[in-house]
């Protein structure tokens, strides 16, 4: 039996506990507006991404606000998601207009999108992010997101 070693391949830190639990919270307000609105339907793809990290800053590309999802970045493991360095601070989504909540949301069905179907693309994760994102996004105020 080789012994596995793991080394990540993206200027990124390993998430926290904290940060971990932070972002669960996140996703369970999500699942559970899902069961409500849209029969649950994207509680696979959440289940689908697992959260590994957060980029240093000024990664990936300069992009402070970009989080990756991709298949084989870290050596010995199937896809895995980075998150944007300011993920966690009020600067989140600024660059475009967004509050920190609504991009946080937004984002993770975008990157659940990569983990669960294994598109790489850009051409349906946007879209589909956008189209959950409405139908849910009266019932994830009421869980008290903060979204515009
Ligand atoms: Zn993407």
């Amino acid at each position: 039996m080789a012994a596995v070693v793991i080394l990540p391949d993206w200027e990124a830190n390993q998430i926290t506990q904290a940060q971990a639990d932070n972002v669960k919270k996140m996703i369970d307000d999500i699942k559970s507006c899902s069961q409500s609105t849209v029969d649950g339907r994207m509680k696979p793809y959440l289940d689908a991404m697992t959260i590994t990290g957060v980029f240093k800053q000024n990664e990936p590309d300069g992009d402070n606000d970009d989080s990756k999802t991709k298949n084989g970045q870290f050596l010995g493991y199937g896809n895995r998601t980075i998150l944007a360095h300011y993920w966690f601070t009020p600067n989140f989504g600024q660059s475009i207009g967004y509050k920190p909540d609504k991009f946080r949301v937004l984002t993770l069905l975008h990157e659940s999108y990569h983990a669960a179907t294994e598109d790489w693309t850009e051409s349906q994760a946007p879209n589909y992010a956008a189209s959950i994102y409405d139908e849910i996004k009266c019932c994830l105020k009421q869980q008290g997101l903060d979204l515009e």
